[in-house]
Order: C-alpha cells, then structure tokens, then sequence
C-alpha cells in the first residue's frame, strides 16, 4: 500500500519558488567584477532567473544541455545557477584557475553549448574560444557599457541585453527529479580531471542536510558570505541552502583577499562565512597586523584541506568566531562530515575540545561511512586504526560522467585515510597518495604539519614523503617562514619534543619562499615532491 501524499518531484527550481514566495525581500548583496556593490532580493533573483530561463530556450538549449559558467560568487551567477538547472539543462561551473589547455580539455569533454564569464576572464576566453569544440556562444556577464570593445571571441552576448530581450514569464518545468542537474570536475591533480554530475534529488537532499543544526547549520537569521567559490562544488551548496532557509547572501565577487573580505563582513553584518584554511591565512594576517575586530561574525566553516588548530584557537580564543570543521568531496556534492561538538564535549578544557574540533567531524545523516584495511576489511571505530575512508549515500556519485564507476562494493572510496572514534568523530590523517610510509609504519602528515603551523614563526607548512636510504621514506617539512621572523631548522624541529611519537619528527626542514597551491587552494603535495624528495638523500 503506498502512502497518500503528493508525488512531488525534488526540484531545484522549487528553491528559488519557495524564496521567491515566502522571503521576497531578504537581501542578495554582490561586490561586482565592474568594481560596484550591487543589491537585489530573492524576488527579483527569482524574477531574472525565469528572464534568463527563457533566454537559453530561445538559444535552443534544451534539457540536459550543458551551459557552462567560469565566474565568481556574485548575484548573476546566481541567476545562472537556477535558470539553468531549473529549466533542466546542467549548469557545469568552470574552474578558471585551471590552466587554459585544461578548461578547453573539460569543456570538450562535457560537451558545454554556451559559455557564461565575468569580465575578468576575457582573456582567458580569448584564449580558449577558437579551441574549444561544441561551444555555439559567449555571453559576457554584465551590461553594454562594460561590454568588451574590439573583442576577438566570436558570437559575443551581453548578458543584460540577454535578460532585457526576455519576459519573466517563465514556468519551471516538473520532470524527473533524478534529471541531471550541475556538473563540477574535480581539480585533477592526476590524470585528467574528472566530471562529478549531480541530479536534482541528490542536491536538494544535500540542501536539507547542509542547513541541519549539526551540518553548516544556516537559518534565515545568517548573513552568510561564501568566500569557497560557486565554481568549486556548488560554493558547498551554500547557493542552495540560502535559497532554502531564506539568510541573507553576501558574494564577495573577485575581491577575496584579506582585506576586501573583512571590509566586507563589517558592511554587510555577515555572521556565517566558508572557505578553505589558505583564505583564512591570509583574512587572519590582515585583522592581526591591523588591530582589526569581527563584530558580527560568529561562526566560520573551514574545509577543503584541515583545518590546523592553531588557526582554530586563534578564530575562537582571540575573535569569539567559532570554527566548524567539515570535510567532503566533488564527488559528495561535497559535504560528508561536519565537526560539532556534543554536549558531553562543552565541559572539557580549551585544549582536548580542539583536539575534538580539529578531528574533520561526524557524518551527516545520508551519508554512511566505513574504514578499511588493504585487503577491504572494515576496521573498528576506536580512534586509533586507520584506514581507508568508504562512503555512500543518495549525495555521493556512482559514477564519472562519461568515466565509469569508481565504486567497490557499493561504496565510494575516498583516497583519504582515516580513523573514526566511538563518538562517530572521523579524522583524516592523510591522502592515501600523501602517505609518509616509514619503514613500514603510516606517518600522518597533517598531524606533523598542523604541530608546525603553531609554532609562531611558522606562515605555512607542509609534510612531504622524502625518500630515505633505510626507511624508504621519512617526513620532511617544507615552510615559509612568517616575514621578518629568524628560524632556524632545529628550533623548529625540537617543537616537535613531547608533541609526538620521537620517530615521527621529521627529519630536515627546507626552507621555502612560497608552498604551490593549486586551483582550490590546496598544497600541491606532488610537485613539492618532485622538487624535494631527494632531499634526504642528497643530504645524506
Ligand atoms: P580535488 O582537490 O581532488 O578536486 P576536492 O576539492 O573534492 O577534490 O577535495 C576533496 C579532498 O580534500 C578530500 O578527499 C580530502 O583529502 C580533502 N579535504 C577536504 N576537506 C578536508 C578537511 N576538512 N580536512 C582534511 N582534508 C580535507
């Protein structure tokens, strides 16, 4: 006997509807690539999303079309992300940081139609137009005043001529909430990159478990401003979440450097804020040397690589902004675990509730998580076995578009080595390609390297596999000093006393200018590794 409630289909449309209706007026605020701040409401998003729908029909983008975006977090963007999904074509959002060769390799691969950028990618543009193969029309986000003169890229819209040729009179259409909604590719540190494509249900699930009060915990009291990109898993959802609980949405466009982005907080009274630990370095570095203040900001989400503890007790001890740890994956739509405390957990001292923060977190309801041994056997949840982290859930993909799957035995390996405690609290000790194996033994880099990022003279650090005469392989640390600070190798390494098992100290340090990041702020561990993994023997 089946249940008598309405078959409604999960549709992201029904998103930007539900905002349109029932938080019109909440305020969407942008600072644009043309150097402005720029205002608008969920109604009149709602209303230019429809405009904008009936200008892709009428450029014959039909259902399961990809329309393809390289821009920033800003209110078109926006607009971009339910038109296109909501009118059932797949928004495939761009990495710009990605080098030309690979966004025209990406680009072929998912057979993108018509190409959405803010002005500040025209060059790349004009490098990439005659290359790329399926790619019918360029539509440069913003107005005719701004509008490129004497451009080389054939058939070049403006995007506000686009929207002002269109009615908004538009009725999102109901289909299969299984229809393929966006698609994001994974950086690709490796090989080439790989297509994660999300369908409406797995999103709007996603929407729901990201807004829980255990997830990113978002309500229509938040101001939140993204500063994790909307061309990198879906800005984490928060473009969705928003939408859903009715917050406030502050876009921080190409400006997110320290500065701009605290300027921004104040003006905009932002309370809720997302990125990777990279941006927080250099936000944290600029209110420090300025005397600076967070006088609405309360809570920062931080993910994409770990979070070190020392910038954990800075946020909370010397800002009052509490730090919510989370871990995910393109491939997880990207949210798996988020790290709030329980209760049982308020009473203990500053030092063991860190320990706890900077573990990556439990799992949110939808997914399911397990850790394995090499021969695929399930290691108890003791905090102490580590192995590799398997997830599944209604969020996380079967397989790469037009890639096969990647899945053993149902479940989706991570490539992160983990342990998991009998809270549920799960922490990544490494990539399972960014393992130090040392004689046989599993040496964390993320421990070794969190240990150095306390250490006041330290700006960054990072943990390589060195090759070793003896063990094979031993951690070397790789840092950049903190400007105007004298350190040398053996204070840095004798920090290490009583922090650590003695025979996981690294063995040197090399001192560097600068640690290459790659397009989504993470430490390019691989090509640290080819410059230094002869270190040891060289010296030895
Ligand atoms: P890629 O960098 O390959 O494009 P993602 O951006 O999806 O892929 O990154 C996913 C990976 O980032 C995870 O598998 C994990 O290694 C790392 N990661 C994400 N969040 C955290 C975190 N909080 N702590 C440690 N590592 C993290």
């Amino acid at each position: 006997m089946n249940g008598l409630m309405m078959d409604q289909p999960l549709l992201i449309s029904t998103l930007l509807t539900h905002a349109e209706r029932h938080h019109g007026n909440q305020e969407i605020v942008s600072r644009r690539v043309e150097g402005d701040v720029h205002r608008t409401t969920y109604r009149e998003l709602a209303q230019r999303a429809r405009r904008m729908a009936n200008a892709l029909a009428a450029r014959g983008i039909e259902k399961g079309d990809r329309v393809a975006t390289l821009a920033w977090n800003g209110y078109r963007h926006m607009e971009l992300y339910y038109a296109a999904s909501g009118s059932g074509a797949v928004l495939h959002t761009l990495n710009p940081r990605l080098h030309p060769d690979q966004v025209v390799w990406i680009a072929d691969h998912a057979e993108d139609e018509i190409l959405f950028f803010d002005l500040t990618f025209l060059p790349l543009i004009e490098a990439i137009a005659s290359r790329v193969k399926t790619i019918k029309a360029f539509v440069a986000m913003t107005d005719r005043a701004h509008m490129p003169a004497n451009s080389k890229v054939p058939n070049l819209l403006c995007y506000e001529e686009l929207m002002a040729d269109h009615s908004s009179d538009f009725r999102w259409p109901v289909f299969d909430e299984k229809a393929a909604s966006s698609l994001c590719y994974t950086s690709g540190t490796t090989g080439n990159p790989k297509g994660a494509l999300y369908s409406h249900r797995s999103t709007m699930l996603h929407t729901y478990a990201a807004a829980l009060p255990d997830g990113l915990n978002c309500s229509a009291s938040d101001v939140i401003l993204p500063v994790v990109p909307m061309f990198h898993v879906n800005a984490w959802g928060l473009p969705y979440v928003a939408c859903m609980v009715g917050a406030k949405l502050v876009f921080p466009g190409p400006w997110l450097d320290g500065k701009s982005l605290h300027d921004l907080f104040e003006a905009e009274g932002v309370t809720v804020s997302a990125g990777v630990p990279t941006v927080w370095q250099g936000l944290l570095t600029h209110v420090e040397s300025n005397g600076l203040e967070f006088s609405t900001m309360r809570r920062t989400i931080i993910g994409g690589s770990a979070c070190p503890p020392a910038m954990m007790r800075t946020f909370q001890d010397r800002y009052d902004v509490n730090v919510l740890h989370a871990w995910g994956m393109t491939e997880m739509s990207p949210l798996g675990t988020a790290c709030k405390l329980k209760p049982s957990h308020l009473k203990l001292g500053a030092d063991e509730r860190i320990a706890i923060q900077s573990k990556q977190g439990r799992a949110v309801f939808g997914v399911d998580m397990k850790i394995v041994d090499e021969n695929g056997a399930e290691l108890p949840h003791d905090g102490k076995a580590a192995g590799e982290l398997m997830v599944r859930g209604p969020w996380i993909i079967s397989e790469y578009f037009k890639g096969g799957s990647p899945l053993v035995n149902g479940w989706f390996p991570t490539g992160d080595v983990s342990t998991i405690d009998p809270e549920g609290f799960m922490q990544i000790t490494d990539r399972s390609k960014d393992v130090i194996k040392s004689g046989g033994e599993w040496i964390g880099s993320i421990d070794l390297e969190n240990i150095a990022m306390a250490h006041p003279g330290v700006a960054m650090a990072a943990c390589i596999a060195a090759r070793h005469a003896k063990w094979d392989e031993r951690p070397l640390l790789v840092v950049v000093k903190k400007q105007g600070t004298e350190l040398t190798r053996d204070e840095l390494l004798a920090f290490y006393d009583g922090k650590i098992a003695k025979w996981w100290t690294p063995d040197d340090v090399v001192f560097v200018d600068s640690i290459p990041l790659g397009a989504t702020g993470k430490v390019q561990k691989n090509i640290l590794r080819d410059a230094h993994q002869d270190h040891l023997l060289v010296a030895a």
